[in-house]
């Protein structure tokens, strides 16, 4: 029933639970490496709820280090790359998990869930929709960014840059997911670029993360499966064989 709802929106949905299993199927199958030779990095917002609903299977991995920041964005930055990249088994893979997050209730509202201990709705992503709220009132000022609230300027600033399409779409929280994904995954792609890993693999794992009411779990939708083969050059995507 969950699920049927949140496939509305996000048609390759699993649960997070199926998600964990499928990709550490995937991962041993393709690659024949377990659980605890991956180092496992995650980018996602610090709201608790992430923390509450986080896919307990994960664990199995190595970490995670958290890259991410609100809603996502890997603020820890080059630094924080090359720091996890550092701790991962010599024979093993650097995994690095991002994704926005974004909250469906059990009607189908979008953009907010029901927590626990509250009577009433709250936002999900909430900086997210922050910045949106700040965008459709034309509220944000290019370029500024500051100390106080770096992260959620931030955000802004990437809303800002898409306005017209956020502002056009029929449903403006999803698209803004959708932005804030694509920024993520460009973000993220420079980063490792700009990494040095001391073993075989680096995987890549793109995704929206999907919350639900308290007593849903949650839901995560894959974009980006990549394998980057750090001897050879190659580069494959893992998409076809985490969805067969
Ligand atoms: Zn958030």
């Amino acid at each position: 029933m969950s699920l049927t709802t949140v496939r509305k929106w996000y048609p390759k949905a699993l649960t997070s639970i199926d998600t964990v299993n499928r990709l550490l199927d995937t991962i041993e199958r393709e690659l024949g490496l377990k659980p605890h030779q991956l180092m496992h990095a995650d980018s996602m917002c610090c709201d608790d709820v992430n923390a509450i609903q986080y896919p307990p299977r994960a664990y199995e991995m190595l970490g995670p280090f958290h890259l991410g920041g609100l809603d996502g964005f890997p603020f820890a930055g080059i630094t924080g790359m090359n720091a996890f990249a550092h701790h991962v088994p010599e024979d093993g893979a650097v995994l690095v998990f991002y994704a926005p997050h974004i909250g469906i209730t059990k009607d189908g509202n979008i953009g907010e869930i029901h927590r626990i201990g509250q009577s009433s709705n709250s936002a999900c992503c909430g900086a997210a929709k922050g910045a949106l709220g700040k965008l459709l009132n034309n509220e944000i000022i290019e370029g500024n960014v500051t100390d106080l609230d770096y992260q959620q300027n931030t955000i802004e600033q990437i809303f800002l840059k898409q306005a017209n399409r956020i502002k056009a779409a029929s449903n403006k929280i999803f698209e803004a997911t959708e932005v804030m994904y694509e920024a993520i995954d460009m973000r993220m792609e420079e980063l490792v670029k700009k990494t040095h890993y001391p073993c075989k693999y680096v995987l890549l794992v793109g995704a929206v993360f999907i919350n639900g009411d308290k007593d849903m779990g949650s839901f995560c939708e894959y974009k980006k499966f990549d394998c980057l083969n750090l001897e050879t050059g190659v580069r494959e995507s893992l998409l076809k064989a985490y969805y067969q």
